[in-house]
């Protein structure tokens, strides 16, 4: 068999005989990022999946009621973690929705990523979770509000977005 490069560890490996399309060598680590890969393709294209999925982990959920409130409580990094994961979905996705209204401009392609905001690019700055990114505010623009933060819970001390 002749070898190939995953796709994932760049190593050569060669495919097993029954799998000659395989294009994932049978590395553990790159297994489960090729099977991760595939259910959220999957997720993303497919209605009824997603639908099987959410109403699987709804009945689990009923099954087990107070299980994720016990998780939280012993796991506070675990929490943290989310929470800070969530925030950049969440600026990631009111950027996006920022570029696409026309809001901000793309004023320079750098490798910083310069971006003109309106006044909701206060709460942005705010949360000083994009690092790598410069953004200049304008304060004079007239601006729709951005949609809210889809984390229904707050960190206290962390105001939630303006509705
Ligand atoms: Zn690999």
């Amino acid at each position: 068999m002749p070898q190939r490069c995953c796709r994932f560890c760049q190593r050569e490996f060669a495919p097993a005989r029954f799998h000659p399309e395989q294009t994932v060598c049978s590395d553990k680590p790159c297994q489960q990022q090729r099977r991760n890969q595939s259910r959220k393709q999957k997720l993303l294209q497919d209605p009824e999946y997603r639908a099987v999925c959410r109403d699987s982990a709804r009945k689990w959920r009923a099954n087990h009621p107070g299980y994720w409130k016990r998780y939280r409580a012993a796991k506070p990094e675990s929490v943290a973690r989310n929470r800070a994961q969530q925030r950049k979905r969440d600026l990631r996705r009111r950027l996006a929705a920022l570029a696409n209204n026309n809001v901000a401009w793309d004023l320079k392609a750098s490798v910083a990523g310069v971006w003109l905001l309106g006044p909701a690019g206060a709460t942005l700055a705010n949360n000083n979770l994009a690092t790598a990114q410069v953004f200049i505010l304008q304060n004079t623009m007239s601006q729709q509000p951005l949609p809210e933060a889809s984390c229904k819970q707050h960190p206290s001390g962390v105001p939630a977005l303006p509705a």
